[in-house]
């Protein structure tokens, strides 16, 4: 096989840039990258869970701001496909994993009080549970009453460490992980449906915070 047929088309690459670049201006309005947290990646081109690629966020980028180095391109084992001086992200090596393990088209991930503050509430069960709320069918979950337990990983500051911690809970069903005190990673088919997730596991998160509150000062 030729060196070609392992380089993604140029437009799909450009796709992918755009996919991320419209992803991230919206996220930063919502103020879900403080101080260049969060990470954003669309796959790019043919796929086996062995040999794939992915345009990444750059590391260290305010992602409130549009620059000419705001993306590259690396493999499955998180290393640029291309000569360049820019640095993937340093939780490259979760998205290698998660596109690995469920084939997805998109995994955003970012950082918000909401999800930070719920995991460790939830910190001892491992998962935060929720019940019969309408978006849950957000998550492509259509059943009635749903039940689901959104799974919460230990943080360490070594990503590598991370990885089989994820590779343990990933629940083919559920689009979503939470690692603890640090925020939520989702995925989808493609960046529309990662977005849909990422958006329902917010509001999901808000609303079991709130609910938990209320319930509190109720007792
Ligand atoms: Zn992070």
């Amino acid at each position: 096989m030729s060196f070609q047929e392992f380089q993604p088309k140029l437009e799909d690459k450009q796709r992918a840039y755009a996919e991320l670049a419209e992803v991230k201006e919206l996220f930063a309005s919502r103020g879900w990258f403080a101080g260049t947290s969060g990470n954003l990646s669309v796959r790019v081109g043919d796929y086996n869970p062995g040999s794939f690629q992915f345009a990444i966020t750059a590391s260290g980028k305010d992602k409130s701001k549009h620059t000419p180095g705001d993306y590259l391109l690396v493999d499955q084992n998180g290393k640029p496909c291309e000569s360049t001086a820019l640095k993937p992200s340093a939780e490259t090596l979760i998205h290698c994993e998660i596109y690995r393990l469920t084939g997805a088209g998109a995994i955003f991930h970012i950082h918000s009080i909401f999800s930070n503050v719920i995991s460790e509430w939830f910190w001892e069960r491992r998962s935060v549970p929720v019940t019969g709320v309408e978006l849950i069918k957000g998550l492509g979950i259509w059943e009635e009453e749903a039940h689901i337990e959104i799974p919460i990983v230990p943080n360490f500051a070594d990503i590598p460490r991370i990885v089989p911690e994820i590779t343990d809970v990933l629940n083919p069903r559920l689009p979503g992980v939470l690692l603890r005190k640090h925020g939520i990673y989702a995925w989808g088919a493609d960046a529309f449906e990662a977005k849909r997730h990422l958006e329902s596991f917010e509001f999901l998160f808000e609303y079991v915070y709130r609910w938990e509150l209320l319930n509190k000062t109720r007792s």
